[in-house]
């Protein structure tokens, strides 16, 4: 996307690191008041007033993570700030501060690291977190993107992956399987244009997946909701790597076993018609597909009426005995098929065909 203009692009050797640093951070401002000192000290200063620190960071990688054939810079900015802020809000926390750390080639011109600091300064003002860090190097081959995100919360309001008991409810927020159709439409796109760059990509009617996929948003909205319904999740988790792994992941650190209704998994229309398009089975795309970052979490059943009906979540299963373990209640037939890190047993693909 930079080529056809080299001529006026600036090389990042001239304005050298420091001058790089302030002019990528001169746009972002300070707006929580537990940011004391920002960019431009030797370290940041926060404050937190009794709160306990919710900290976490992310790595992305050229090749690996993202593919630069099809992700814009910009949106790769946002993303990744928003990946990280995801696991803030799955502690039912609230995220304020941001540290970016990038790895860069000479390949990339200033412009390229200005479209990628666009992302991350549009993320900052919608998500209202403050960039208050972090570091610039350079990279042999290609660009390493590392996002920190801070939160600070009361301890009594932060919800670990640990305290879901059996009978407690799996909701889920929003809908799952749309980004991974979202990155499907892309990967079948640039397929087409590497054999033909003639060829016009064929994007149209497909823009909430790939909205889903180039542009997630975290869930930050839900812990504010959840607080108005009187509702304390028992345990929680974001959706980056598909719906069944993360099923696995509470079961695993809250020893307890659960049950998935294969029929209430919500899917939006686009993306099971997607699916069905590229011959895609659409319940595995939400159990194995990822990049969702909607909220799983358990709750008491004492809370059933407050959550029953509301538009923002979805009841999809309980919570059993660990002993009893973890298993997706087929649609229709009520079989019992096992869960797995990878979406669910071969074994129901054989069955479902
Ligand atoms: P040091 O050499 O002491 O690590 P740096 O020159 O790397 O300091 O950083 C100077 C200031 O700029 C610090 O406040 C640092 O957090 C900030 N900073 C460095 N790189 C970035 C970046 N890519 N994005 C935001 N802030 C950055
Ligand atoms: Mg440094």
């Amino acid at each position: 996307m930079f080529e056809d203009k080299s001529q006026e692009l600036t090389p990042i050797s001239k304005l050298g690191e420091f001058g790089l640093i302030k002019h990528l951070t001169e746009h972002f401002s300070l707006s929580n008041a537990s940011s004391e000192v920002g960019v431009g000290d030797d370290a940041a200063i926060l404050s937190s007033e009794n709160k306990k620190v919710v900290i976490t960071t992310d790595i992305l990688t050229e090749g690996v993570h993202f593919n630069l054939g099809y992700v814009p810079l910009k949106h790769l900015g946002y993303k990744a700030v928003v990946v990280n802020l995801s696991d803030i809000a799955a502690m039912n926390a609230t995220p304020t501060q941001i540290l970016v750390s990038l790895a860069v080639s000479n390949r990339f011109p200033v412009e390229a690291l200005e479209e990628i600091y666009a992302g991350i300064h549009t993320a900052c003002k919608k998500y209202n977190v403050d960039l208050v860090g972090g570091d610039t190097t350079s990279s042999n081959s290609g660009l390493v993107l590392s996002i920190t995100a801070i939160g600070f919360e009361n301890e009594d309001a932060i919800v670990k992956r640990t305290g879901a008991k059996p009978n407690d409810l799996l909701v889920v927020t929003g809908d799952l399987g749309g980004a991974y159709m979202g990155l499907q439409i892309l990967e079948r796109e640039h397929a087409v244009y590497l054999s033909n760059p003639n060829m016009q990509p064929e994007m149209e009617g497909y823009d909430y997946i790939l909205e889903k996929q180039l542009k997630p948003e975290a869930r930050t909205d839900i812990k504010n909701i959840l607080k108005e319904l009187d509702i304390k999740p028992t345990s929680m988790i974001d959706i980056s790597d598909g719906l069944a792994s993360e099923i696995l992941h509470i079961s695993d650190q809250s020893k307890v076993g659960f049950r998935l209704y294969e029929e209430k998994i919500p899917m939006d229309s686009l993306s099971i018609s997607t699916a069905d398009e590229m011959n895609l089975n659409p319940v595995m795309t939400a159990l194995s597909g990822g990049e969702d970052y909607e909220l799983l979490f358990t709750i008491s059943p004492n809370d059933f009426d407050k959550i029953k009906n509301h538009p923002d979540f979805t009841i999809i299963g309980h919570a059993v005995e660990k002993e009893d373990g973890n298993f997706m209640v087929a649609r229709g037939s009520n079989q019992l098929v096992a869960l797995t890190a990878q979406g669910w047993d071969a074994f129901l693909n054989n069955q479902s065909n």
